[in-house]
């Protein structure tokens, strides 16, 4: 039977994403891009300039311009409207404002050094509620929120994988009703996605994946300019691929999780266990106790030598360019980006891209440039999250 599989966007949108993707932009190309006769384009990018949405930016190029007209370029007006996002996860909580080119205006973190405590929603309001008033913009500036979810909540806003302690303490219900705009909620890493796809346009392509190693593991898919979210918004849980049948147990209740692996909280706990039964671990000249031992320091011991951390990691690296092949095999994205701090030092990445191209080999030299690291900082979340606001509420 036929149904529907999604909402046509409107010509606006259309127009708007256009320019976004392409900005500088001349009419007429957005014409060719886009299908849309080119009255039309001329008639809703002069709307667009009226509402001050955008702007024309001069001219092309004579270099670039065909006999006749001129070809004046266009562009988003930065400050036309303000997005909101935040994002929370067990350890902090980041609430950002962003133009509607995602840089970021004003920006507030807690850290929560013992684990998030207490009712998760009312503090995200209390501290959206803080920088819009630092901001001193009117809350009809803003185009919505938009809020960075530490993994999936389904359409009743219960989380697809239960279980997680962050999950009793967050109502989704409280923010779609408190604010004078509107609330969208996504997994984080979908949101980091769609901030890279509309706010860094140049280097971002159409169809990529990213994959996101932290404290959890997420793959977001972007195919052709769209979020592949699967027939029930689930897919992405690459942190609970099975990568060894009879390994640990993982949160999920599964065994040999990929997470279980290669997530930042397990190559910690890891390593602070190297820390314990290794006197002559190079951890210990890193810091005083186990329990003080962070990612930091165990990138650093890599970088060291020492054969126990460095054992962890390739393991860990191992398990990772598994799941990274298989997605290339059988997505073939085009390109992949890997988004974590493990992927901050050139050797882990190097390695990392080693193990990669061993899976690989089979299948040729096209497959082995298809994956990145993507700068990771943690406000990217939050930036995500003004995106996904972008994408929901003004495109
Ligand atoms: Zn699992």
């Amino acid at each position: 039977m036929y149904s529907r599989k999604k909402i046509i966007p409107s010509n606006r949108s259309r127009i708007l994403e256009c320019i976004y993707r392409n900005a500088p932009v001349a009419r007429t190309e957005i014409a060719k891009i886009t299908g849309i006769t080119p009255a039309t384009v001329t008639n809703t990018a002069a709307q667009l300039i009226d509402d001050g949405i955008i702007t024309e930016i001069g001219e092309a190029a004579p270099k670039e311009m065909s006999s006749g007209r001129k070809r004046i370029l266009l562009d988003i007006v930065p400050s036309c409207f303000y997005a909101i996002g935040a994002e929370f996860t067990r350890e902090a909580l980041t609430a950002c404002i962003c133009d509607m080119k995602g840089n970021i205006c004003f920006e507030k973190t807690l850290s929560f050094p013992d684990g998030i405590c207490g009712p998760v929603a009312a503090r995200i309001i209390d501290t959206i509620e803080e920088i819009v008033k630092n901001s001193r913009l009117d809350w009809n500036r803003f185009v919505g929120i938009g809020i960075a979810l530490p993994g999936q909540i389904d359409a009743d806003g219960n989380p697809l994988i239960a279980g997680r302690r962050i999950w009793k303490q967050f109502r989704p219900g409280e923010l779609y009703q408190h604010f004078p705009v509107p609330v969208a909620m996504e997994n984080h890493v979908r949101c980091i996605a769609l901030g890279a796809y509309l706010f860094l346009p140049n280097r971002i392509p159409d169809s990529f994946s990213l994959f996101h190693a932290g404290s959890g593991m997420f793959c977001a898919t972007m195919l052709d300019g769209e979020l592949f979210t699967g027939r029930h918004n689930a897919a992405g849980e690459i942190g609970h691929t099975t990568a060894r049948e009879h390994g640990p147990l993982c949160e999920c209740g599964k065994r040999g999780c990929l997470q279980v692996y290669s997530s930042e909280p397990h190559i910690v706990a890891a390593a602070r266990t190297i820390y314990r039964d290794s006197p002559g671990t190079a951890l210990r000249s890193l810091a005083d106790r186990a329990e003080d031992i962070s990612l930091e320091h165990v990138l650093t011991a890599y970088q060291m030598d020492d054969p126990a951390v460095k054992a962890l990691i390739n393991d860990a690296l191992r398990c990772l360019s598994i799941s990274i092949a298989n997605i290339i095999i059988i997505l073939n994205p085009g390109k992949i980006f890997m988004h974590g701090r493990l992927f901050s030092r050139e050797s882990i990445w190097t390695a990392l891209k080693e193990y990669v191209d061993r899976q690989l080999a089979f299948v040729g030299e096209s497959y082995h440039a298809s994956i990145e690291s993507m700068p990771c900082s943690p406000s990217d979340g939050a930036r995500g999250g003004c995106a996904l606001a972008v994408s929901r509420f003004f495109l």
